[in-house]
């Protein structure tokens, strides 16, 4: 099999014209007959590297998945292309799962899913060995490895696949980067000598934005609002923040809906469905959610509040975007956060103390991007060890450089009243003192009667706010976490005070200006830069093929990106392919969907060309 032919593969059952980086190198490998490693970012398209060798392989292909319910879709998306593929797990019936072993023995399924439960169950074992098995791919291998952050101890039990299939290879699968997690995994599934494949983590097609944690309601509406009723998801702190974010999204008119851990399984099923199936369009969600979601038309990922780890961060953000299009991410943080995660740390009394240190550290490193003044996708890669040369263009930082100007007024102006507060505020109450609020609390603590009242009213607390996160990076406060988030003059603080220092802060950008703006206008500025893109491949035929994908996948019970990807409706609406060849033409369209749905889609495109000629 050389690299034509499989290419060949590639058009005939997914519609795809090429490989991606390293996923033809992957497959070279397994038709060697070596093990591989694959690490691949979230959506960088690990499935492909074990599924081509499948179909183009005699045999069976045995994929080890941790998850009933990405087993399910993904086996659909398989079924949709005509390839034979199913699934055996626990939510099948006795009868189901019998005809499934029937299939297999009788050589009619190329590729089998199977969860490590079933795998290890006594019955599933004589089955394996009865039929013939020539690659054994282990997704999500990550799983294994109890340094990685989702570790299942079924994993473990696969230790025994090894001798047991010792001329099969094995191909494990994973997003997890880090190297502990690397090595643990191949000493775990005793394949030392795999070759690891290591891709670019970078997401090419995500912006990355940070704005300052506060008004973040009226922001995350007017955000949505302005991406019409496109798929998003928004990752809150807490099960209460998810509840009441959702409330205020619904009251605002927006599809919205919460899932978090502490929910009825049926409950939350009921959301995971329909988001998939895009009858729900955000979900409000604690990290509990996300690893069944294989849903490529995610167009943003939101988060409340300040993720854990740069590692939860970017795997969160990871499920954006999976189809390759343009996504957003916009990251929402406040110290507030920060305090919480403290307190969350010390109260769990059972971690040990190096693990809690660690988790201090990551923390650390989350609030470190957070606050950053340098590209952001440059300090993510940096993270995961990767050099980024230049800058990405395409983050906030990138599109509003900060400007820095002498802030030793404004830094005295803050000084001076935490200190006339005995050091006893913390940032807001800070704010509301220099923009001279005439707040309850301010009032009965006396703060109206110090010298530095109202003496920052010229700027917004937006501004302030900006400006007081960069004092505190910088070391002129401290925080005191313990203490109510209390304000500390730091040391180069009493410098500034005392006129030994002087100091330079980054200008509140365009940023701050722009959230400005969206508030006033109601969020016109990014809605007219989403129709800009779309109105390039035609809006309307766009929303026609859309609503007929979703038709068909109602009649079909499958989520509509089993039908075709957004992808692959944008790439019609521009090419507006009415014949056969034409229509083969598009990324995503092969042998069997040509077949199937072909003449559906060309009929509404020719209709459409029809009526706007
Ligand atoms: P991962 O498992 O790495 O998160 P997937 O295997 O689910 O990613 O692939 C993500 C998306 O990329 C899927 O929609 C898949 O069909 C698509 N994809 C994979 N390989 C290619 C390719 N060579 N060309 C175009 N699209 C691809
Ligand atoms: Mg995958
Ligand atoms: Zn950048």
């Amino acid at each position: 099999m050389n690299l034509e032919q499989a290419e060949l593969a590639l058009k005939n059952w997914f519609g795809y014209d090429h490989f991606r980086p390293l996923q033809w190198d992957v497959i070279n490998a397994i038709y060697q007959g070596n093990d591989a490693l694959v690490l691949m970012p979230t959506g960088g398209g690990k499935s492909i590297c074990f599924q081509i060798p499948a179909i183009t392989m005699d045999g069976m292909t045995l994929v080890i998945s941790p998850l009933i319910s990405l087993m399910k879709d993904q086996v659909e998306s398989l079924k949709a292309n005509g390839i034979a593929a199913a699934f055996i797990n626990s939510s099948q019936s006795i009868t189901e799962q019998a005809e499934v072993e029937q299939k297999v023995l009788s050589n009619d399924i190329k590729l089998l899913y199977v969860s490590p439960e079933k795998l290890v169950s006594g019955s599933f074992m004589p089955l394996l060995r009865a039929c013939k098995l020539r690659l054994l791919a282990i997704d999500e291998a990550h799983c294994i490895s109890s340094w990685g952050h989702d570790f299942r101890p079924e994993y473990t039990q696969l230790k025994f696949l090894r001798s047991e299939f010792p001329d099969v290879p094995f191909i494990a699968l994973t997003a997890t980067a880090d190297k502990l997690t690397r090595e643990d995994i191949k000493a775990q599934l005793g394949i030392t000598e795999a070759k690891t494949f290591l891709s670019s983590f970078d997401r090419p097609n995500f912006t990355m934005e940070v704005r300052q944690g506060i008004k973040k309601i009226p922001q995350i509406v007017s955000y949505a609002k302005s991406r019409n009723d496109e798929s998003g998801i928004v990752y809150c702190i807490s099960r209460k923040a998810t509840e009441s974010l959702a409330e205020s999204l619904k009251a605002a008119g927006l599809s919205a809906d919460f899932y978090h851990a502490g929910m009825k399984v049926e409950d939350r099923d009921r959301v995971q469905e329909d988001f998939i199936n895009d009858r729900l369009q955000i979900v409000c969600a604690t990290i509990a959610f996300g690893m069944g979601i294989d849903k490529s038309n995610v167009r943003y990922v939101i988060h409340h509040n300040l993720p854990q780890s740069i590692e939860n961060y970017y795997q969160e953000i990871g499920r954006a975007g999976r189809d390759g299009l343009a996504a957003d991410t916009i990251l929402f943080y406040s110290l507030n956060d920060v305090a919480t995660y403290h307190f969350l740390f010390e109260k769990d009394q059972v971690g040990d103390p190096s693990e809690k240190s660690l988790k201090y550290t990551k923390l650390e490193r989350m609030l470190e991007y957070a606050q950053s003044m340098l590209c952001r996708r440059k300090i993510l890669l940096n993270y995961f060890s990767e050099d980024y040369p230049g800058n990405c263009g395409k983050c906030d930082i990138c599109k509003n450089p900060p400007k820095f100007f002498d802030a030793t007024i404004e830094t005295q102006k803050a000084l001076s009243a935490v200190a006339r507060t005995n050091q006893r505020v913390g940032i807001g109450l800070l704010i509301d003192i220099l923009r001279g609020s005439n707040k309850k609390e301010i009032i009965v603590k006396k703060y109206h009667q110090i010298k530095t009242y109202g003496a920052g009213g010229d700027l917004s607390a937006f501004d302030w706010k900006f400006l007081i996160q960069q004092m505190i990076q910088l070391g002129v406060f401290e925080i005191a976490y313990h203490s109510g988030n209390q304000l500390r003059i730091g040391t180069l603080g009493k410098e500034i005070l005392t006129g030994k220092q002087r100091i330079n802060l980054a200008r509140p950008t365009e940023l701050i200006q722009k959230i400005k703006e969206q508030k006033t206008k109601g969020g016109s500025k990014s809605k007219s830069k989403t129709k800009a893109v779309l109105s390039a491949i035609d809006v309307d035929l766009f929303q026609k093929l859309r609503s007929l994908r979703r038709h068909i996948a109602k009649a079909a019970g499958v989520p509509p990106y089993v039908v075709f990807s957004d992808a692959s409706l944008q790439e019609m609406s521009q090419q507006r392919p009415v014949t056969k060849p034409e229509f083969s033409l598009i990324s995503g369209v092969g042998e069997k969907k040509l077949e199937k749905y072909g003449p559906a889609f060309m009929g509404v495109i020719r209709e459409y060309v029809a009526a706007t000629a």
